[in-house]
């Protein structure tokens, strides 16, 4: 088996999804200098990090937690542009069992009860045919052993992309942009609501919107990556 796994390593050697040279160890999406480089951003140890404060009289979060800093045209963003378009659901999942381990070993984190992806408009996903946060949610499930409710969040509207719309369309489509399909089971939990890559914050608000409305809930969020 080794020699037909070398053979064939030879013609399709497996590459590091960043700088496309072979990996050291066979399985590794990144080699060894591109995870050394990776901007991380030590987040889940800092209480009331760059992220937590962006967030302030937006949504009273717990706590939360980005693995990556994310910068146009470095690093991140092609990792990104491959989880969101290309269906390398892998790095998701590597991602998500990083970002698992590290909530794991901290008490901010310790007493979460479900974990919410960001649900995409149900026609963009069928036409996609995967949402690029489910496999980050689930590395965070599996490590975390907090259970994953993919389907309780539902996005309702169609919103047009961010550049495209003034400040007042941003607040309007805000309102209307997610229902959630069961307040009880939520009620007196605490949430970990996660997307792939955080920037203004909109959509985190527009999924906050029916949270709200939760009896009791308490709210943290995590998500691959933080626009600087
Ligand atoms: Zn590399």
């Amino acid at each position: 088996m080794k020699m037909i796994d070398d053979i064939f390593n030879i013609f399709f050697p497996e590459t590091c999804l960043i700088c496309s040279q072979e990996v050291e160890i066979k399985g590794h999406l990144i080699c060894f200098y591109c995870l050394s480089e990776l901007p991380l951003t030590h987040f889940s140890f800092m209480p009331r990090n760059r992220l937590e404060k962006s967030f302030r009289g937006r949504i009273p979060i717990t706590s939360a937690s980005s693995l990556l800093y994310f910068h146009k045209k470095g690093p991140v963003q092609k990792l990104m542009h491959q989880l969101k378009y290309h269906n390398k659901q892998e790095i998701g999942t590597y991602f998500g069992n990083w970002l698992g381990e590290e909530i794991l070993r901290n008490e901010r984190f310790e007493t979460i009860d479900f974990i919410l992806p960001v649900p995409m408009h149900p026609d963009k996903q069928k036409k996609r045919g995967y949402n690029q946060v489910t496999t980050f949610a689930e590395g965070l499930s599996g490590k975390t052993k907090a259970q994953m409710l993919p389907d309780l969040l539902v996005k309702i509207s169609k919103s047009l992309s961010q550049t495209h719309k003034n400040r007042i369309e941003r607040n309007e489509n805000k309102r209307i942009e997610f229902k959630l399909r069961d307040r009880i089971i939520l009620q007196d939990k605490h949430v970990l609501l996660v997307d792939d890559i955080i920037t203004s914050g909109s959509t985190l608000e527009g999924c906050w919107e029916p949270l709200s409305k939760v009896k009791g809930i308490k709210i943290s969020l995590a998500s691959i990556a933080f626009t600087v």
